[in-house]
């Protein structure tokens, strides 16, 4: 089923994200972590949706949604990008793997942090974050979204990595095997992945390598 609804507000949260402040669908639920299929309602638009995740806590009056714009597709973030306040839009029933299933890891790449916000909020929101980590890989520190946040929620259990320009505060690399032995001692806890999906791949089968259980790797599937 598909739900109407209002772009309220919309600001930058880095230099090519954008957080678009959106009316809550009268009862529209979603767990957090779960993903939509967003359109434009609009001619040449309404066809075209997209998965985006809330990124609201499940509460809120309101749906936050977190998206990276990509003007070089000239498609849906794009024009996401230009809409203005009081434009109509689409939501679907929310769908999707990914959700909170105990305390855990997050490990991220890019906008792929989007369902973590969520969860995160969430488990802040009821002061349960405390045994929860965090790994969230960019290309340089202007990518980051939502730094302070995340670094005020995890405290000391925020890594940021940067493939290029690490300074204080981020580390230089990737996510890969030598980062994972040296950040993670319990093999035993949960392990959230989320980015692009070469990204998921090679963390997923690292993790798994060094002694992570399958069944405790949360993932879109
Ligand atoms: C479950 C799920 C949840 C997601 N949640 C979020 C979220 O919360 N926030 C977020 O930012 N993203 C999220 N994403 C990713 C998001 O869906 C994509 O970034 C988005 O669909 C891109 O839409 P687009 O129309 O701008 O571009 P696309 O649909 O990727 O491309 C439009 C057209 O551009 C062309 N194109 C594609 N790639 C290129 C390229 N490299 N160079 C030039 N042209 C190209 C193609 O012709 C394509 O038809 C999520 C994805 C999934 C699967």
């Amino acid at each position: 089923m598909n739900h109407a609804t209002t772009l309220l507000m919309k600001e930058f949260v880095t230099h090519d994200v954008i957080r678009f402040i959106l009316s809550r669908p009268e009862g529209f639920t979603f767990g957090p972590g779960q993903g939509v299929d967003l359109a434009i309602d609009a001619d040449d638009w309404r066809d075209q949706s997209r998965p985006f995740t809330p990124t609201s806590s499940s509460k809120a009056g309101v749906l936050e949604f977190t998206i990276k714009i990509y003007p070089e597709h000239a498609g849906v973030t794009q024009a996401l990008a230009e809409l203005e306040p009081g434009a109509a839009l689409t939501i679907s029933d929310p769908w999707g793997t990914i959700g909170y299933r105990g305390p855990g890891m997050f490990i991220a790449g890019g906008a792929g942090i989007t369902p973590f916000l969520a969860i995160v909020r969430h488990l802040r929101d009821e002061r349960r974050l405390a045994g929860h980590g965090l790994i969230f890989a960019n290309k340089t520190a202007a990518d980051v979204i939502c730094e302070k946040e995340l670094r005020a929620a995890f405290g000391e259990q925020a890594h940021f990595l940067v493939e290029h320009g690490a300074t204080c505060g981020f580390e230089a690399g990737r996510v890969d095997e030598h980062l994972l032995k040296r950040r993670i001692e319990d093999w035993s806890q949960r392990f959230y992945v989320c980015g692009p999906p070469p990204f998921n791949n090679a963390v997923m089968q690292t993790l798994q390598r060094l002694g992570a259980q399958p069944d405790a790797l949360v993932f879109e599937q």
